[in-house]
């Protein structure tokens, strides 16, 4: 790791005022859930324009459901099995010292689970049920709900049951209003991000000092925005990534990096 961006890292935490932490799937792949792009191919075996648009799932629904139950099974499952990782316990501490807010990218809920108090999910959450009218969240699973459809989705992938079965299943385990007036709480490819987490988001990083980046190829818009605004308004970007980034670049898994930084800059 360069000692200079340490520094600069380390320095820049201890004189913060306000903290802005935004994360990507990187900061989630040590609790065991792939990111897409390392993943061995996520985005070639389903491609976008048939599984991260709405109209895209409604097809593949209609035309290959046993792939469709093959994509929704890769999603739900490690994030139905994972548990916080070092790296949301060093972001949780974080906001222990300084007033801080999570800006995730990521749909698990594990900055929640590390006991992070003020986190924006701009892209919604795997774990919530919404009105698609008002907004509101009409259920929120728990994890092993969420094991226990992963088990039926991989029953019929498997060919152990049919899709009758399946859908049967589905509709006790995923309470959704069949006249479509809920969906899943997901912002896909061509939605607007999630409100008012984004104009929130928008306005912590106008109001922040240090803007720490995790776990994030900078690929998905307008997320992917957040750090040079952060920049042009005069905070410190640190970023923290196994590949290279331009700036301040803290090189590692967030799991190994996020909890030295916190040592070095707080004491404990
Ligand atoms: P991405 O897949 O485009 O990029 C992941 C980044 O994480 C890469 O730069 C990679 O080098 C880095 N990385 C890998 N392992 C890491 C580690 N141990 N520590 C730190 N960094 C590591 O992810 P993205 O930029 O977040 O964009 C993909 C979209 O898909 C986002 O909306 C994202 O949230 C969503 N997604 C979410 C999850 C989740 O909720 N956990 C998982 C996969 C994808």
């Amino acid at each position: 790791m360069d000692t200079d961006h340490r520094i600069i890292a380390v320095l820049a935490l201890r004189n913060a005022h306000r903290v802005v932490i935004f994360t990507g799937a990187g900061v989630s792949a040590e609790s065991g859930i792939p990111t897409f792009r390392d993943a061995g191919g996520f985005w070639t075996r389903f491609p976008p324009e048939k599984f991260a648009t709405w109209d895209g799932l409604l097809r593949t629904a209609l035309t290959h459901p046993r792939l469709l139950a093959e994509f929704v099974l890769n999603v739900i499952e490690p994030v139905a099995q994972a548990h916080f990782n070092a790296a949301h316990a060093a972001i949780s501490q974080i906001g222990r010292h300084l007033p801080t807010t999570v800006v995730t990218q990521n749909i698990d809920g594990l900055h929640q689970a590390a006991g992070s108090a003020d986190v924006l999910e701009i892209h919604g959450s795997l774990l919530e049920v919404i009105d698609v009218g008002s907004g509101d969240i009409v259920h929120r699973f728990q994890r092993e709900e969420l094991t226990a459809m992963a088990t039926s989705l991989r029953r019929y992938v498997a060919g152990e049951q049919s899709l009758l079965s399946l859908l049967m299943q589905m509709r006790r385990q995923y309470p959704l209003d069949w006249r479509g007036r809920h969906r899943p709480n997901l912002v896909l490819f061509g939605d607007a991000l999630g409100e008012p987490a984004w104009s929130r988001a928008c306005t912590a990083v106008e109001d922040c000092d240090v803007l720490i980046s995790v776990g994030t190829s900078g690929a998905v818009y307008p997320a992917a925005l957040l750090p040079a605004r952060a920049t042009n308004q005069g905070a410190t970007v640190i970023s923290i990534d196994p590949q290279p980034v331009a700036g301040c670049w803290l090189q590692g898994a967030a799991g190994e990096v996020l909890p030295a930084l916190v040592l070095d800059a707080f004491g404990h």
